[in-house]
C-alpha cells in the first residue's frame, strides 16, 4: 500500500483523461498524509556520522537502526559515493524510503583547497569567488554530498575572533555581495544539478559580534545595528535562493539564535518569507540549557521549534522529546508540519525522490575529483586575494635573474598551513609550498638558500645566528612568516594578535643585515606586526592560499601577477582599538590633528588610526582618478544619480585596480557613519590605459534603517567619495536628494 502511495506522488492521475504531473508541493504533501509523528520528527533529526563508516560501534549500529526506521532525516560527516551510498542504502530499508541528506562543511574546497574565505574576500572579484564555490560545489556534490554548510556570512569586526577566517570581513555590502555569489556558486542556477550542492546561509545572527572576540559567547546589540550591519548578507543569501539557513550558538539580547523567534520566524521565515529550512548549529538546542534557557533538552526542543528551527544538529533533542511534546499538546503538530514540510521540499528539488542515489557515481566521482582544471582556478582565485601591502623603493617585483635569494622563515616550507583551517581532509600532497613555488619559476643559475630561523611558537632564538648567516649570502631576502593554520577557525581567539614566537625579532636580526626584505605574511586573521610594517621594504599579505598558494605568491613576488586585492578587513595598531571599522562616526569631538587630542575621542597612547584600513592594496602600478563628473547636483527619490570619472594606468604593468565608491549621509535623524562602501568596481587596464569609469546612485543607496526601523532616504546633502581605499579617497563632491 506504502509503496503504491509513494508511486502515486510521482504522478497525479487526471480523470480518466491522462496523468499530469504533481507539483512539489503535491508530492510532499502526500508524503507527510503517511508519516507517523515519528518518522515526522525523524525528518528534523540530524546525526554526525564520523563514525557510520568505521567499525561497528555501539553508536553506529544505533544511528543506522535509527535510519531504518525512519528516525533520522540527514547526516552531516559521511562523505565520498562508496559511504553515502552505503548509508543511503539503509535509509532505502526504512518504512517510507524517504532519502537522506548528506552535508559537509565544505568550506573552501572539497578536494582541491582553495583560499579560506577571508582571502578570498580581499580579490573583491565576485566571478572568482563565485567560481571557487562552484569547483567547491561540483567536487563535493561528486562525492555524495548534497548539501554545505556553507557561506559563513557573518560580518566580523573583531580580528581576535577565529572565525574571521571564515567570512567575508567587516563591510556589510562587499559581504552581501559576496553571499550571493557564493551562494550562486555552491547552488547553480537553479538546485537539482549534481554539479551543484545545497548552500547555508550561517550563522543566523550576530554571531561575529561576540562579546571580546570570544567564540559562542553571548551578542547585546541594538536593533538598528543589527538591521544595518548584520542581517543584509543573509538577505541577500535569501534573495539569492539560499536553500537552508543555520541558526547559531550566541545569545543575541539575552535569548540565544537558536530559540529566537523574533530572528528565526518573525524575520525570516515572516517577514522575508523564506521557503527554506533551518537547521540548528552542533548541538545547539541542547546548549540553551546551558545558557539558563530551556531547563532540560525537552524544553529546549519546546523552545527551538516554536521559535523556528527545523532540523536538530546533534543535541539528540528533538528525537528524545518532540513526538511526547506534541502528544502531550505542548507543540502543535502543526510546528512539526511544517518543519517536515521545508526538509521534504529540499529533498525532491534535489531529485532524491526520484533517485536517492543520484550524487553517488564512482566514475564521476573520479572524473571531477582528478579535473586538473580545478587546480588552475584555484591558482587563479588565489593570486587574485593576495594583499600588497608595502612596496617601498619598488622592490617588488623581484627579477628572475638574481643571483642568489635567501628564504626564511617557519612557513617557508608548509604545506598544511596552507590548506588553513576547515578543510575535511588534508592531502599535503596536493600543496605547492612557497619554496617549491619559487623554485619552479626559477632557473638553476638563481641560487634559493634557506633556513627556518625559529619555529612559529619558538621560544628562543637558538637558530638566529645561522639565519642572519643566510641572509648575508644574498642579494635579497624573502621571510615567511605568520601564524599556523589553527590558530585561527572555530574556537580559535586570541587575545593578542601579535606575530606570534619570536618572528618579529628574527625580522629584526635579519633586518639589522640591511639586506632589503620582502615579507610574506600568511594566516588566518588579520595580524599585528609593527616592526616589519615600519621596516620591511615589501609586505605581501598571503592569509591562507590553498593548495596553489606557492605558485600563486611566487607569480606575485616575480611579477607574474601583479597583485590586485584590497583588505577586507581593517588591520588595527593594536588589540586595545578594537572593534575598529572604517565606518567609524565622527564623535562631537572629532580629530583634527593627531597632537591634538586633549578632550577628543582618541587615546593617549596611539592614533585612532588602523594600521591598514579598509579597502586598502597596493599594486606593482599606479593609476590615476580624474574628471570626475555627476549629471545633476539635485536628485528626486525616484531619480538616479549618474556619475563617471576616468581612471588611468599611469604605471609601468598592466594591473587591476579595485575603484571603490563611499557615501556619507553628513545630517540624518540618526548619525551616520563617516563613509559607507555602497558600491565598486575591479578593472583591469593596461599601462597608459584610460577608462570612463560609470556608477549609478539610486535612492536605495542612500536609505538607512531609522529610529522605527523603516529602511528610508532623508532629504538633504549627500557626500560622494571615490578612491583607491577607505582612507585614499581621489575624487569628492556632494549633491543633494529632494
Ligand atoms: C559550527 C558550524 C558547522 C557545524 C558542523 C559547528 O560547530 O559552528 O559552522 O557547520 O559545527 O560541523
Amino acid at each position: 500500500k506504502v509503496r503504491a502511495l509513494l508511486l502515486s506522488t510521482l504522478m497525479l492521475p487526471f480523470f480518466g483523461v491522462k496523468a499530469q504531473k504533481k507539483t512539489i508541493n503535491q508530492r510532499v504533501d502526500s508524503v507527510l498524509n503517511l508519516m507517523t509523528l515519528e518518522e515526522k520528527v525523524g525528518q528534523l533529526n540530524q546525526y554526525s556520522g564520523k563514525e557510520v563508516t568505521g567499525p561497528l560501534s555501539e553508536r553506529k549500529t544505533n544511528q543506522l537502526n535509527d535510519i531504518k526506521h525512519g528516525l533520522v532525516g540527514s547526516m552531516l560527516n559521511v562523505k565520498g559515493v562508496k559511504a553515502t551510498r552505503e548509508i543511503q542504502a539503509v535509509a532505502m530499508q526504512s518504512r517510507l524510503k524517504i532519502p537522506l541528506l548528506f552535508s559537509l562543511d565544505v568550506i573552501h574546497g572539497y578536494k582541491t583547497i582553495f583560499p579560506i574565505p577571508l582571502a578570498e574576500a580581499a580579490s573583491w572579484d565576485l566571478d572568482a569567488i563565485r567560481s571557487s564555490a562552484h569547483i567547491a560545489a561540483k567536487e563535493a556534490a561528486a562525492a555524495g554530498i548534497h548539501w554545505t554548510f556553507a557561506p559563513m556570512v557573518d560580518v566580523g569586526r573583531d580580528p581576535r575572533w577565529g572565525r574571521v577566517m571564515e567570512g567575508a570581513g567587516e563591510d556589510t555590502y562587499l559581504g552581501s555581495l559576496i553571499a550571493k555569489a557564493r551562494v550562486k556558486g555552491f547552488q547553480g542556477e537553479k538546485l537539482g544539478g549534481t554539479d551543484a550542492v545545497m548552500a547555508c546561509a550561517k550563522h543566523f545572527a550576530a554571531y561575529g559580534a561576540a562579546l571580546g572576540g570570544r567564540d559562542y559567547n553571548a551578542v547585546d546589540m541594538s536593533d538598528n545595528m543589527l538591521w544595518e550591519t548584520y542581517l543584509p548578507p543573509f538577505k541577500a543569501a535569501v534573495d539569492a535562493g539560499v536553500a537552508t539557513f543555520m541558526n547559531s550558538f550566541n545569545t543575541l539580547n539575552g535569548i540565544p539564535a537558536t530559540g529566537n523567534s523574533y530572528l528565526q520566524r518573525d524575520i525570516l521565515k515572516d517577514k522575508w518569507g523564506y521557503k527554506g529550512f533551518v537547521v540548528s548549529d552542533w548541538g545547539s538546542i541542547g546548549e540553551m540549557v546551558a545558557w539558563g534557557y530551556a531547563a532540560n533538552n525537552t524544553d529546549a526542543s519546546l523552545k527551538a521549534i516554536t521559535a523556528g528551527s527545523d532540523m536538530d544538529m546533534e543535541s539528540h533533542a528533538y528525537i528524545t522529546s518532540l513526538a511526547q511534546l506534541v502528544k502531550s499538546k505542548k507543540v502543535d503538530i502543526k510546528l512539526v508540519n511544517d518543519a517536515v514540510k521545508r526538509i521534504l521540499y529540499k529533498k525532491f528539488e534535489l531529485g532524491l525522490f526520484d533517485d536517492p542515489y543520484r550524487f553517488c557515481n564512482e566514475t564521476r566521482e573520479q572524473q571531477v575529483l582528478n579535473d586538473p582544471e580545478n587546480k588552475l582556478i584555484a591558482r587563479d582565485v588565489a593570486q587574485k586575494s593576495i594583499v600588497l601591502l608595502k612596496n617601498e623603493l619598488s622592490l617588488l617585483p623581484l627579477s628572475k635573474t638574481t643571483k642568489t635569494i635567501a628564504i626564511i622563515g617557519p612557513l617557508v616550507k608548509a604545506k598544511r598551513d596552507l590548506e588553513g583551517s576547515w578543510i575535511r581532509q588534508s592531502d599535503t600532497t596536493l600543496v605547492t609550498s612557497l619554496y617549491e613555488g619559487i623554485r619552479n619559476k626559477l632557473d638553476r643559475n638563481t641560487k634559493l638558500i634557506y633556513a627556518q630561523g625559529t619555529d612559529i611558537m619558538g621560544k628562543d632564538q637558538n637558530n638566529f645566528d645561522e639565519a642572519v648567516a643566510t641572509a648575508q649570502k644574498a642579494d635579497v631576502v624573502i621571510m615567511v612568516l605568520g601564524e599556523s593554520w589553527d590558530m585561527s577557525g572555530e574556537s580559535k581567539s586570541r587575545t593578542d594578535i601579535h606575530l606570534p614566537g619570536r618572528q618579529e625579532e628574527l625580522f629584526k636580526a635579519i633586518s639589522a643585515t640591511g639586506k632589503p626584505i620582502v615579507v610574506v605574511l600568511m594566516a588566518g586573521r588579520p595580524l599585528i606586526f609593527d616592526t616589519i610594517s615600519d621596516k620591511a621594504q615589501s609586505i605581501v599579505y598571503a592569509w591562507w592560499l590553498g593548495a596553489e598558494g606557492g605558485n600563486a605568491i611566487a607569480n606575485v613576488l616575480f611579477g607574474d601577477y601583479n597583485p590586485s586585492g584590497k583588505l577586507p578587513s581593517t588591520f588595527p595598531r593594536s588589540v586595545g582599538q578594537i572593534p575598529l571599522s572604517y565606518a567609524s562616526y565622527s564623535t562631537g569631538r572629532p580629530i583634527k590633528n593627531l597632537n591634538d587630542i586633549k578632550y577628543k575621542s582618541a587615546y593617549i597612547d596611539m592614533p585612532n588610526t588602523p594600521r591598514y584600513t579598509f579597502g586598502y592594496g597596493l599594486s606593482y602600478t599606479t593609476f590615476s582618478y580624474e574628471n570626475l563628473k555627476l549629471n545633476k547636483d539635485l536628485i528626486n527619490k525616484n531619480e538616479v544619480l549618474s556619475i563617471e570619472f576616468e581612471l588611468t594606468n599611469t604605471g609601468k604593468y598592466a594591473g587591476e585596480e579595485v575603484v571603490q565608491l563611499y557615501l556619507q549621509d553628513p545630517v540624518a535623524s540618526l548619525a551616520r557613519p563617516v563613509k559607507e562602501l555602497k558600491a565598486f568596481q575591479k578593472i583591469a587596464l593596461k599601462p597608459g590605459e584610460s577608462k570612463i569609469v560609470k556608477f549609478a546612485i539610486t535612492n536605495e543607496m542612500l536609505s538607512f534603517y531609522n529610529r522605527n526601523l523603516q529602511w528610508v532616504s532623508e532629504p538633504g546633502q549627500f557626500k560622494l567619495m571615490i578612491g583607491s581605499a577607505s582612507d585614499d579617497i581621489r575624487l569628492q563632491s556632494v549633491f543633494r536628494l529632494k
